[in-house]
């Protein structure tokens, strides 16, 4: 049964998160709480692919007809190359967090960059406008983040990332997406970029794992200048938000920014707004 009584029958839609690891998902809690709050006949699951099977998993999103998905790590960037064609802030990062499959077309979006937004006007109510950024990962999430500081106007960006040479393609990348001046940071410049930046951002999946008590921008130089966007979330607050709080930062996880780039996909694949109050209250009974 789908909530509301809604059997599942064969004109149930189908959405699904695609990621590897994708255990660690709320938006299937989440995506599922909103479509029974608004009796919309369609169930939201998770799968697990492989990277070598990404080609396979998105055409099958076309072969078995599924209304949409999310793609999560670490398969954005690769499944843009997949789909159809891409909304221009997609095609502009080239990473996708969304696929909506219409008559067999797929196109793809990227939410993540709305949705870092709105997490960082939370913290900081400026957004990025004249900030020093730092920002930690140059995956696709990395991608987005540079893409919404960027937009919002930072003076400039340094980018940390453990494969120097990811960051290096992506600060090239994003020096044409603005006048910006985008630098990577060496493990020896890392304290001297972390401690001159006012906007910290972790786009690392390091935190994912709550159990390894790791910290991909150094805790111990946060101060009460800085405000802090660490893009993982968990039930517990992570290592770097409770250090950066704890040392007197304004800090948040990466559950408002998952709210809001869910908020926006559900709204392309369903054409409704998305009952936000409800997906929150979802992720805060996973969250306990
Ligand atoms: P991705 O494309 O796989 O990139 C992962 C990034 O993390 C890369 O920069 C990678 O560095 C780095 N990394 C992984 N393990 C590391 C380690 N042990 N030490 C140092 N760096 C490490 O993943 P993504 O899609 O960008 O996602 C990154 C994180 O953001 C994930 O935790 C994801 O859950 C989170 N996220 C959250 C939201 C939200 O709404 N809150 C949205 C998007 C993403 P290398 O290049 O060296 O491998």
């Amino acid at each position: 049964m789908v909530g509301r009584g809604l059997p599942i029958t064969s004109q149930t839609r189908l959405l699904a998160v695609l990621g590897h690891p994708v255990g660690h998902s709320l938006s299937p809690v989440m995506h599922n709480a909103a479509l029974q709050a608004q009796a919309i006949d369609a169930v939201y699951l998770a799968f697990d692919v492989e990277q070598a099977d990404l080609p396979a998993a998105v055409g099958g999103l076309r072969a078995l007809k599924f209304w949409g998905a999310n793609v999560t790590l670490p398969h954005k960037e690769q499944a843009a190359d997949l789909v159809d064609s891409l909304d221009p802030p997609a095609a502009q990062v080239g990473a996708i967090n969304t696929i909506v499959n219409e008559q067999g077309r797929l196109t793809g979006y990227n939410t993540d960059i709305a949705g870092f937004t709105a997490a960082l006007l939370l913290v900081r109510p400026s957004g990025a406008k004249g900030a020093r950024c730092f920002v930690a990962g140059a995956g696709g999430a990395a991608r987005a983040v540079l893409a919404a500081l960027i937009a919002g106007g930072a003076a400039d960006v340094r980018l940390f990332n453990r494969t120097p040479a990811r960051a290096h393609e992506l600060c090239a990348a994003a020096r044409a997406w603005g006048r910006v001046r985008c630098e990577v940071v060496s493990a020896e410049g890392l304290v001297e970029a972390v401690e001159g930046a006012d906007i910290l951002v972790n786009a690392t999946s390091v935190g994912l794992d709550a159990s390894v008590k790791v910290s991909a921008i150094p805790v111990d130089i946060v101060d009460s200048h800085h405000v802090v966007v660490d893009l993982v979330y968990g039930p517990e607050p992570t290592l770097l938000v409770a250090g950066a709080i704890a040392r007197g930062a304004v800090a948040v996880d990466g559950k408002d920014m998952l709210l809001s780039q869910a908020a926006s996909s559900y709204r392309l694949w369903t054409g409704m707004e998305a009952p936000v109050e409800v997906m929150r209250a979802s992720v805060g009974q996973v969250g306990r």
